[in-house]
């Protein structure tokens, strides 16, 4: 395995993000498997909340579905982007959740999306984690910042948009 999967699993083991997804693992009655760069997935997960078919918390995986569904190929990409997760809490530590929220409600409030806007959904990928890519500002909030302002914020003006 990579030192940087060693690394990452070793920072969300000591900063508490993985055994945090053992415990909803546990308490949820999800099992435990091997997944990929040393991250767990927690298979069979029940509730409904999220309503999402997997979500990261530290170096596990959790979903609804079971970790031989997760690690086909088709899914590489999906995994992919849980491991990016995995990497924010890391980096993050439990201030992963309230800066995710914060970035949940932004998203939210500016496009309808939880993810389309969200800093750590578009870091992971929003393709990959099946959010929609192309989402348009709220109407009020274009006319807000202006019909040039919608599309190329944080640009100069002028700059064609590469996404
Ligand atoms: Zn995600």
């Amino acid at each position: 395995m990579a030192a940087r999967h060693v690394t990452r699993g070793l920072l969300t083991a000591l900063n508490g993000t993985t055994g945090a997804g053992l415990l909803v693992a546990l308490a949820t009655r999800a099992k435990i498997r091997r997944g990929r760069h040393g991250v767990l997935i927690a298979e069979g997960y029940r509730l409904p909340i999220p309503p999402a078919s997997c979500f990261t918390v530290g170096s596990v995986i959790v979903t609804r579905r079971s970790a031989e569904w997760l690690l086909d190929e088709q899914r590489r990409e999906l995994f992919e982007h849980e491991h990016h997760h995995a990497k924010q809490y890391a980096l993050l530590g439990p201030l992963f959740w309230p800066a995710y929220w914060v970035a949940c409600g932004y998203s939210y409030a500016t496009t309808g999306s939880w993810g389309a806007r969200n800093f750590f959904e578009r870091r992971a990928g929003l393709k990959a984690g099946g959010y929609p890519t192309d989402l348009p500002l709220r109407p009020w909030l274009a006319r807000l910042t202006g019909p040039s302002a919608s599309r190329s914020r944080n640009r100069p003006s002028g700059t064609p948009s590469p996404d």
